[in-house]
């Protein structure tokens, strides 16, 4: 638990929230401020401020939880699309530093834009920036 941290405090229940699914490790609730209709977020019970803080033992049970979660919403919600969004650090818009991921249900006409201006790569960049990556994975 880490102090003033409003998403520890939810998963504690000491403050209110619709909860749609709960386990040992996570708890999924409708977000407060929802983008669409059914717009939740999955919160870690355990407190990672992000994803790069999280166990890997939590992070093999993360995605059965998205599919089976996502599986229900999509049916009862009736959406015609989904997303996952997943911010980490101010500069990529999190707002709230305790691990969650956002569970975007879709609509024909919702008005929400996820596209993004694009950039390029420089010649030789991209094989430059994959290969660095790759031999660090190996
Ligand atoms: P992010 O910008 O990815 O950090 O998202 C934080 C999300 O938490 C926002 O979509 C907020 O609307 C949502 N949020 C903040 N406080 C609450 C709350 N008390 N209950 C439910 N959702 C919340
Ligand atoms: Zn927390």
């Amino acid at each position: 638990m880490e102090n003033n941290c409003i998403f520890c405090k939810i998963t504690r229940k000491q403050i209110g929230s619709n909860i749609l699914y709960e386990d040992d490790d996570f708890q999924v609730i409708l977000d407060i401020s929802p983008a669409t209709k059914g717009h939740a977020i999955l919160i870690s019970k355990k407190h990672f401020d992000n994803l790069f803080k999280m166990d890997e033992s939590t992070a093999a049970k993360l995605f059965p939880v998205v599919l089976k979660v996502s599986k229900i919403m999509k049916e009862e919600l009736n959406c015609s699309g989904f997303n996952l969004v997943q911010n980490n650090g101010k500069n990529a818009g999190q707002t709230v530093f305790h691990f969650h991921l956002h569970l975007i249900p879709r609509y024909e006409n919702d008005g929400i834009d996820f596209r993004w201006n694009t950039t390029e790569y420089a010649e030789n960049e991209a094989a430059s920036i994959a290969s660095k990556i790759y031999d660090k994975i190996q």
